[in-house]
């Protein structure tokens, strides 16, 4: 009896881990279908002109994204911070100024408390994840976050409009590989133009009408640990 059971947990095993949708599934049948989830996500901000016009285009289809701010940016440019906040969006950490290739972990948290209490002066909220500049990471940094309380929230899909790519191409590559849970990269202050802007009114639209749910990162991973 035992080597049968012991049996059948070795097939479901190997069963999970070839074909891990096929158990996911079968997990989930009989529960009602859920929307498929995608987060917008806009780093380096705030910007007084594009950060503005993006804002107005969430507005405009009831959408909610998640800003990761520079400190140094917010204390330069308070008003589309607040005009972030008063739409209902997500503020979170993007650190003070950028820069954190070789500094202390002194350094470090010094960077991202600093922007943590513009975030909280402005939201009431304080921040809890942390997107780390360029996407690296390092052991000071991961050692600034650990004391900090904070979580590291890269991306899933790189809209790479940080490269002056054409908004319809930025559209395109974004619509072709999107999928449910995606985390979605943007920038609101360092692509040169509005090819951001441009491009998201052709992805929300269409995501929208695909049945997406737009969800803040905070609410991305509260419903993944559901
Ligand atoms: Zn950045």
């Amino acid at each position: 009896m035992k080597a049968s059971v012991a049996r059948f947990f070795a097939l479901f095993l190997c069963v999970s881990l070839l074909f891990p949708g096929v158990i996911v599934r079968a997990a989930r049948a009989g529960e009602p279908a859920r929307a498929p989830r995608v987060a917008l996500t806009f780093d380096d901000g705030p910007h007084p002109g594009r950060t503005k016009r993006i804002l107005a285009l969430l507005d405009r289809y009831a959408v909610k994204a998640t800003f990761f701010i520079l400190g140094c940016n917010a204390e330069y440019y308070p008003e589309p911070l607040q005009m972030a906040v008063e739409g209902g969006h997500e503020i979170e950490d993007h650190s003070f100024d950028h820069k954190t290739k070789g500094k202390s972990v002194e350094e470090l948290e010094n960077s991202i408390a600093k922007t943590a209490a513009i975030i909280e002066r402005a939201s009431g909220r304080s921040p809890r994840y942390f997107r780390p500049p360029e996407g690296k990471s390092t052991l000071e940094l991961d050692r600034a976050l650990e004391a900090l309380g904070y979580d590291a929230v890269f991306w899933t899909v790189d809209s790479r409009d940080w490269t002056g790519k054409p908004a319809d191409a930025i559209a395109r590559d974004v619509l072709k590989t999107v999928r449910d849970g995606d985390i979605l990269l943007f920038h609101d202050y360092t692509c040169p133009g509005e090819n951001t802007l441009h491009a998201l009114e052709k992805i929300i639209p269409e995501l929208l009408s695909r049945g997406y749910r737009f969800v803040t990162v905070e609410e991305m991973f509260s419903v993944s640990k559901n």
